[in-house]
């Protein structure tokens, strides 16, 4: 059901829907972005259409509401475990159609990856996901060339164009929405100014020892930020936290990992698998645009471009695929 629906009643709608459901959309929060005066926008808790924030591209992805940066597994003490309280309440997430496909990369990580993720699963089956068009396409998206700039199976859809909201209802959920019947097609970006080809069936043979890889040795400082915003990085650490008062209670936590920081690839007796910051940028893009997609047949990176928005080195991950593809055809 296709509809057109004021701000007051939208609102009215999320309320109803906060009494079963956490409601998530990008959110600006002032003046605390990167520089003094930048602001951050980022995933949080929402309860009208105000405090949404698509006016930007959020510096953040949503991965965060179903892949928390600290999620605490299970609690022990020295005789035995038990396996932390889940959330009760469900949740709806705002987000964009490249975002929508990052679930699907995420997805499949955490549940289609021979085993199933107990805790993944658990938050991932009370979430519902409304896929908002774009405006227009941002610096630094390269989401047409990664075949992600559309999404149609969404549960709800929501086009915002010149202050008018349009919403085509799937799911049941939504029709809490109460508005006028009214024709609308889906505002999808179909042009970005970036554009990468990205080199098919690449084997690690062939990328190993290319001396473009050097060049981030020296570029990279290893901070991570890149993996931290990429809505794909799906890399975890544990960690077990002995409470103060008696070191032999506490808690597993699972914890947001980056394959780009110092001691990602230790192991026992002190070896390092990739010591360079160039080897760890290689290993970075094979996963992105090819291990990734032989075993699941569509690329991991869905070109939202926040790695290259956050590096503090301006390091361009769109370059970088360019720059690779260029290799492998000998530099035509
Ligand atoms: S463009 Fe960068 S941040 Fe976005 S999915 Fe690809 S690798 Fe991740
Ligand atoms: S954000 Fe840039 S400098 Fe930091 S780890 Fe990633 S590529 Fe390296």
């Amino acid at each position: 059901m296709k509809i057109s629906i004021t701000k007051d009643k939208f609102n009215e709608a999320l309320k109803e829907l906060q009494k079963d459901y956490r409601i998530f959309a990008p959110k600006v929060f002032p003046k605390a972005g990167v520089f003094s005066d930048t602001d951050l926008i980022k995933y949080s808790e929402i309860g009208s259409y105000e405090e949404m924030a698509f006016h930007e591209k959020s510096h953040f992805s949503p991965k965060e509401v179903t892949l928390p940066i600290t999620q605490i597994l299970f609690h022990f003490n020295e005789k035995e475990f038990t396996e932390s309280k889940e959330d009760e309440m469900g949740t709806i997430v705002f987000l964009r159609s490249c975002d929508m496909h990052a679930v699907k990369r995420v997805d499949a990580i955490y549940l289609q990856n021979k085993y199933e993720d107990y805790y993944y699963k658990r938050v991932r089956d009370k979430v519902k996901f409304v896929v908002v068009g774009c405006e227009r396409s941002y610096d630094s998206c390269f989401c047409v060339s990664m075949e992600t700039n559309r999404f149609d199976e969404y549960q709800m859809g929501m086009s915002i164009k010149k202050d008018e909201i349009f919403l085509d209802i799937k799911d049941e959920v939504f029709h809490v929405f109460d508005g006028e019947k009214k024709e609308f097609e889906m505002n999808f970006v179909t042009e970005n100014d970036i554009k990468v080809n990205v080199p098919e069936n690449i084997e690690l043979k062939d990328v190993i020892d290319l001396e473009m890889w050097r060049e981030y040795d020296a570029r990279c400082i290893a901070c991570g930020k890149c993996n931290f915003v990429c809505p794909t990085c799906t890399c975890f650490t544990t960690q077990d936290i002995a409470y103060s008062d008696n070191g032999k209670v506490g808690e597993r936590r699972r914890v947001w990992a980056s394959c780009h920081v110092d001691g990602f690839t230790d192991m026992a007796g002190g070896h390092n698998f990739r010591q360079k910051h160039g080897d760890r940028m290689r290993f970075k893009v094979m996963h992105k645009i090819s291990d990734f997609k032989k075993r699941f047949g569509y690329h991991m990176c869905i070109g939202c471009g926040r790695c290259d928005d956050a590096c503090p080195e301006y390091i361009s991950f769109s370059n970088c695929i360019n720059k690779l593809n260029k290799e492998l055809k000998g530099g035509e």
